[in-house]
């Protein structure tokens, strides 16, 4: 019963130096909870007694707890550039600080300069897109998601829209095509097999209830052998002769044509654009290597109905992903690559990760690590199948023990035939003194 008496007040807390500077209503409020708690395991004789410098240093530390930051910065050493669990595509600072200046201050956002009244959110962006893309018009939402849904529901409600079986996909377990289009109230109209779709299979299911024509970017898994941009083109081609819509969701928006060639397994967005498309839609954070957006491209008429569906307000974008998105299209139009890290980490050269790579090897001493040469994909959901050459510093030593010592300093690499690897694809030039450190760290003991 002695130990109940001694119990500390709530407030003799708040003169201790522990808490000097912090928030006292906070304290208090755990002090609270914390000395109930003892107050009733010295009642149930869980305990005898207790030390009430240990309960300070408690309170202090559930404190501490509530300002240690949820989100925080990782080294990405997996090589994965667009890794959907870590934030997909990176702001440049340069850009951060271009927009900071609409983000900080007061602005334009629905304000009319010249008319001195109400103006219009969603004309920002776009004539600086317009020019990049060569569309009639555009229109962004919160992410391709969104995109997705309000096309669907804006043209297809309680009609069909005609899809691929091979191209029901599923991306990063969360967004299934038909599901998505279930909630919007279109109907599905699947047609054809997994691996092969023929136009005719597309003709054959259209009916007085089709509205529409839709082809999905197969992200996640690449099915060989057809050239998607004909497909493309003879869909447009069948739903213009049928008087339906066509859309194209494709998930990533890869805009420039040079340097870097990817193959024919991703298309940019002006081959596409090309075949003239009514909708188009993609993701502001894949290649396109922006901030988190659904970017919808096409035809006027179809943006002014997109426009005026009421969802649009539950998917409107606010002010910093405007400014930033108007941010990395000007730097499109500069064709300053540099200043949209997803691309520019896509075009280092193998020679110039093995110069860096080097570097680092060296200054954690030459046992630790060797470079190899390896293989990466792009991650989130684009160019499935296609690897990119890498390198890697293998750092030496049992690949789970590393992988989880590494982690807890919060670097991310991968593991390859029981191989601990820091893969340089993915790492960024500012981080390497902070890299070597934490290899010496590790290694060093
Ligand atoms: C990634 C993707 C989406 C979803 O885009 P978010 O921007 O993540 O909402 C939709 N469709 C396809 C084909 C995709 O690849």
């Amino acid at each position: 019963m002695n130990a109940l008496k001694t119990l500390p007040k709530v407030d003799k807390c708040l003169t201790h130096t522990l808490f000097e500077g912090c928030n006292a209503t906070l304290v208090m409020k755990i002090a609270r909870i914390k000395i109930e708690a003892l107050r009733q395991a010295l009642l149930n004789k869980e305990i005898e007694s207790f030390d009430e410098e240990a309960l300070m240093h408690e309170i202090k530390k559930a404190y501490d707890a509530l300002f240690e930051p949820s989100l925080k910065p990782l080294i990405n050493a997996t090589g994965v550039i667009l890794h959907t669990n870590m934030g997909r595509s990176l702001i440049s600072k340069t850009l951060l600080d271009r927009a900071s200046d609409v983000i900080c201050n007061y602005s334009n956002l629905e304000y009319n300069l010249e008319l001195g009244s109400r103006g219009e959110r969603y004309e920002h962006v776009s004539t600086h897109l317009k020019e990049l893309l060569g569309v009639e018009d555009v229109l962004v939402v919160n992410n391709n998601a969104s995109a997705v849904f309000l096309i669907l529901n804006t043209f297809a409600k309680n009609q069909e829209v005609v899809v691929s079986r091979g191209e029901l996909v599923e991306i990063g377990g969360s967004f299934r095509i038909p599901e998505v289009m279930k909630q919007s109230g279109a109907i599905l109209n699947e047609v054809g097999a997994t691996n092969k779709t023929k136009i005719t299979d597309y003709e054959s299911a259209i009916n007085e209830n089709t509205a529409m024509l839709m082809k999905v970017h197969q992200s996640n898994f690449s099915i060989e052998g057809f050239s998607e941009a004909v497909a493309y083109e003879d869909l447009k081609q069948l739903a213009t002769q049928n008087n339906l819509l066509d859309y194209y969701d494709l998930g990533s928006g890869y805009v420039p044509k040079l340097p870097y060639n990817l193959g024919n397994r991703e298309h940019s967005l002006s081959e596409i654009l090309t075949c003239n498309p009514s909708l188009i839609s993609f993701s502001g954070d894949k290649l396109f290597g922006s901030v988190q957006a659904g970017i919808i491209a096409g035809c006027a008429d179809l943006i002014a109905k997109l426009k005026k569906n009421q969802l649009l307000r539950m998917l409107r974008v606010d002010k910093i992903t405007l400014s930033l998105l108007e941010e990395s299209i000007k730097a499109y139009l500069a064709e300053e690559y540099e200043q949209i890290p997803t691309l520019w980490l896509l075009f280092r050269s193998v020679e110039e990760l093995a110069q860096r790579a080097l570097h680092v090897k060296e200054s954690v001493g030459e046992n630790a690590c060797e470079i190899v040469e390896s293989e990466t994909y792009m991650g989130g959901g684009t160019l499935p199948n296609r690897r990119f050459p890498t390198i890697a510093l293998h750092v030496k030593g049992k690949a789970m023990v590393l992988e989880r010592k590494f982690r807890e300093n919060y670097v991310i690499g991968r593991i390859e035939n029981d191989h601990f690897l820091l893969d340089f694809r993915t790492i960024l030039p500012n981080v390497e003194e902070k890299l070597s450190e934490i290899i010496k760290r590790i290694v060093g003991n």
